[in-house]
């Protein structure tokens, strides 16, 4: 029976930011279960409450506390893996474990945009799954990768599927995001109390400007067609620790009523909520009326910090409409986009 089903999973990079939020969402989850923690030699060979700091306000699980960290390299780990693995040293263990036959379920950047690696929001793009009937036989993998996109992408790929069929063709952005999303410690204190950092590292505006267009795309023979939106982004780090919000302009062709956006996105439904998969949101994007909202201390936990909240539509005297976007990063932007990627993968029979 699905819904009894006990799988066993194991988490690398465990006792980082998005590990730990890994730890907390499967604590209570009806399918999966933690039974193998990897991260650095920093950690290997000590129990997890001595490798890591917990920093979560969930409690931390015995049984999770107790299991000693393995070192990253697959051999005793179960095969579906979950990746909250440094970007740095990603790519080459993610890849070991993919050739030892494990399916690797991953927030890192480093194969999102392979041809044939699906880069999933389930909600938006559930059919790019089937790219990984192509992987194994184009990459030499036993077993697959798969990817969830950046964290602040998630926030406007979500905000923008719905907006797909008014003609979408420009889209302007810009982030305000938290410091969580830097990991841990992530910036120091000195630096961004008080402050706005105009410059995040890693690439990041240049991920929401591809990740986006590959996520929106349809599937082609072997690869996604990317769609034809036209991206422009800014990024900044704000001192809010959780929740990345953008404030976004989108040129529509069709130029829908306001009324007729709002519906878009509150009627907006996916796969997850299809299935009724156990992380799915029952409703992934909500239209908040009021005029100071979405705010991250009032809106990022919003259904378990699965949903993502939108508000202030206003005319834009430059494009046709002007909005603002938040989403939890560690949450929908991390470790829940990737376990909902999990979730319908088992759903569909790929696990
Ligand atoms: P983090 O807090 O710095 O955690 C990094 C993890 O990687 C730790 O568990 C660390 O283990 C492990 N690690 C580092 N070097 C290693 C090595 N040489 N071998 C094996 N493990 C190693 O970072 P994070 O914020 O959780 O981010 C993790 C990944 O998710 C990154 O690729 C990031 O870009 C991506 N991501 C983050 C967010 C976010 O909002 N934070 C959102 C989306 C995607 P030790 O503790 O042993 O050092």
């Amino acid at each position: 029976d699905l819904v009894m089903a006990s799988i066993p999973v194991g988490i690398l990079g465990a006792t980082g930011m998005v590990g730990q939020q890994f730890i907390a969402l499967l604590a209570d989850h009806p399918w999966f279960k933690v039974e193998w923690l990897g991260a650095s030699q920093r950690s290997e060979g000590k129990a997890f409450s001595e490798a890591a700091a917990w920093r979560l306000p969930n409690r931390l699980p015995d049984e999770v506390a107790n299991k000693v960290v393995n070192a990253a390299a697959p051999g005793s780990a179960p095969k579906l893996m979950f990746s909250g693995l440094d970007s740095s040293v990603a790519g080459e263990i993610e890849a070991e474990f993919a050739k030892a036959g494990h399916i690797v379920v991953s927030n890192s950047r480093n194969y999102r945009m392979f041809d044939t690696v699906p880069l999933m929001i389930p909600e938006v793009n559930a059919d790019h799954l089937k790219l990984l009937a192509a992987q194994s036989a184009v990459q030499g993998w036993k077993g697959s990768i798969l990817t969830n996109p950046n964290c602040a992408t998630i926030v406007l790929a979500m905000a923008l599927a719905p907006l797909r069929q008014f003609g979408l063709h420009s889209t302007m952005i810009t982030t305000l995001q938290a410091i969580s999303g830097a990991g841990y410690p992530g910036v120091p204190s000195w630096d961004i109390l008080g402050n706005v950092i105009p410059h995040i590292g890693g690439g990041e505006e240049e991920k929401i400007e591809t990740e986006t267009r590959k996520i929106l795309g349809t599937l082609g023979k072997d690869r996604i067609d990317n769609h034809p939106v036209k991206l422009s982004a800014t990024t900044t780090r704000v001192p809010v620790r959780d929740g990345h919000t953008g404030s976004i302009s989108v040129g529509l062709s069709q130029r829908p009523s306001a009324e007729a956006v709002i519906e878009a996105w509150n009627s907006f439904r996916g796969r997850p909520q299809e299935l009724g998969l156990p992380s799915a949101p029952p409703q992934p994007v909500v239209y908040l009326t009021e005029a100071n909202r979405p705010q991250p201390l009032l809106d990022v936990n919003r259904d378990g910090g699965m949903t993502v909240t939108v508000g202030r539509l206003r005319e834009c005297p430059l494009f046709d409409y002007k909005f603002v976007a938040l989403g939890h990063n560690t949450i929908r932007g991390a470790a829940g986009a990737a376990i909902l990627n999990a979730e319908l993968m088992h759903r569909e029979g790929l696990l």
